[in-house]
C-alpha cells in the first residue's frame, strides 16, 4: 500500500508531488491522459511569480515534472478509472489494475465546457475547437468565431489573429466578464470584432462545419452565418466523474474542501482547479497543491503510517 497517491498532473498535482516527495512520502502520481493540465494549452504565462520575462505553459509544466521526479515521485502515465474506500485507505482502479494508498490528493483539474448542442461533438476538431494554441494554425486566412466573454475568450481571440483573417467574438451578453486589460487588448486589435447578445443555436455542415445559426438573446431573432471554424472559451467543468457520489461537491460541481484542502473523506485532499471555482490561477493551484501535500503528511503522521 502506498502512503500517498496523487491523481492528476497539472500545476497542483506536480506541486503536491514535489512537497510530498521531499517529505519522503514516495508519492505515486497518475498523470492521466491530459498530463500538464490547462497550462499545456496556453502559450506565454506572464503572471507566475519568478519569471519576469514570462514562461511558456508547457515549459513550466516540464520543469515542475522534472523537479517532482528529482525528489523521487513515481510517475505513472495512466488514466485512473475508478476510486473506492477500503479498510486501511483507498483503492484506485486503472482499467483492470488496482492500486491502494492511505491518502489521496485529487488534482484532476477542469476540462473545457461545450455548448451542449445535439450534434456538437460531431464537429469536434472539424470546425469546433477548445484550444486555440493547439488548432489555430489550421485557420490561416480564414474567418473564425470565438464564443465567450471571459479572459480566455479574449486571450484566444488575440492569439487567433496570428492566423485568421477575421475573428468575431460571440458573447451572450453586451458586457464582457474579462479583465479590463484583456478587453482593451482585444478591442484594439483590428482583426477582432464583437457580436453582442448572441448565441450559437445550430451547427450546420457534413461535418466539417459550414455555417451556424446565431440567435439574438434579446429579440430571439435568428440568422445563418457562413463560418470556417469556432473556438469555444466558455469556461471549464471540474473533472470529478471517477469520484461519483463519494466526494462532496459544491453547487457548481467543484469538490468541496475546507481551508486545509480536506474533503469529506478522511485522508482525501483536493487541490487546484477541481476545487477552485473562484481563482483558477496557476499560482493558486500551486498553493493549494502545497497545502494538500502538507496536510497529507500531517494526516499520515496522525494515523501513524
Ligand atoms: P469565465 O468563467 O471567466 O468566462 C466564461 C465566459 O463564457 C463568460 O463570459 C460566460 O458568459 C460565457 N459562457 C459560459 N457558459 C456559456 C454558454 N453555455 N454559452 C455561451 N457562453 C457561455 O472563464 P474563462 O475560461 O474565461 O476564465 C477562467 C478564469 O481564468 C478566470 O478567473 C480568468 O480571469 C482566468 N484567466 C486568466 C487569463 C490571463 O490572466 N491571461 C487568461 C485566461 C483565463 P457570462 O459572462 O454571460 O457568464
Amino acid at each position: 500500500m502506498e502512503k500517498l497517491i496523487i491523481i492528476g498532473a497539472g500545476v497542483a498535482g506536480w506541486t503536491a508531488a514535489i512537497y510530498a516527495a521531499r517529505a519522503e512520502l514516495k508519492p505515486m502520481m497518475f498523470t492521466g491522459a491530459e498530463e500538464g493540465g490547462q497550462l499545456m494549452l496556453t502559450t506565454g504565462v506572464d503572471n507566475f511569480p519568478g519569471f519576469p520575462e514570462g514562461i511558456l505553459g508547457p515549459d513550466l509544466m516540464q520543469n515542475m515534472k522534472k523537479q517532482a521526479e528529482k525528489f523521487g515521485t513515481k510517475i505513472i502515465q495512466k488514466n485512473v478509472t475508478g476510486f473506492k474506500k477500503i479498510n486501511e485507505g483507498y483503492e484506485i482502479m486503472v482499467g483492470k489494475e488496482t492500486y491502494s494508498a492511505k491518502s489521496i490528493i485529487i488534482s484532476t483539474g477542469a476540462s473545457a465546457r461545450w455548448l451542449g448542442l445535439p450534434n456538437e461533438k460531431n464537429f469536434q476538431g472539424r470546425g469546433i475547437h477548445t484550444c486555440a494554441t493547439c488548432d489555430g494554425f489550421f485557420y490561416k486566412n480564414k474567418e473564425i468565431f470565438v464564443v465567450g466573454g471571459g479572459d480566455s475568450a479574449m486571450e484566444e481571440s488575440i492569439f487567433l489573429t496570428k492566423f485568421a483573417k477575421k475573428v468575431t467574438v460571440i458573447h451572450r451578453k453586451d458586457v464582457l466578464r474579462a479583465s479590463k486589460i484583456m478587453q482593451e487588448k482585444a478591442k484594439k486589435n483590428p482583426k477582432i470584432e464583437f457580436m453582442w447578445n448572441s448565441e450559437i443555436a445550430e451547427l450546420k455542415g457534413e461535418p466539417p462545419l459550414k455555417s451556424v445559426v446565431i440567435k439574438d438573446t434579446k429579440t430571439e431573432e435568428t440568422k445563418e452565418h457562413k463560418i470556417d471554424g469556432i473556438f469555444l472559451a466558455i469556461g471549464h467543468v471540474p473533472n470529478v466523474k471517477i469520484f461519483g457520489g463519494m466526494v462532496d461537491l459544491d453547487d457548481y460541481g467543484f469538490i468541496k474542501t475546507d481551508s486545509r484542502r480536506r474533503t469529506n473523506l478522511p485522508g482525501v485532499f483536493a487541490a487546484g482547479d477541481v476545487q477552485d471555482r473562484l481563482y483558477k490561477q496557476a499560482v493558486t493551484a500551486a498553493g493549494t497543491g502545497c497545502e494538500a501535500a502538507l496536510e497529507a503528511e500531517r494526516y499520515l503522521g496522525e494515523i501513524k503510517e
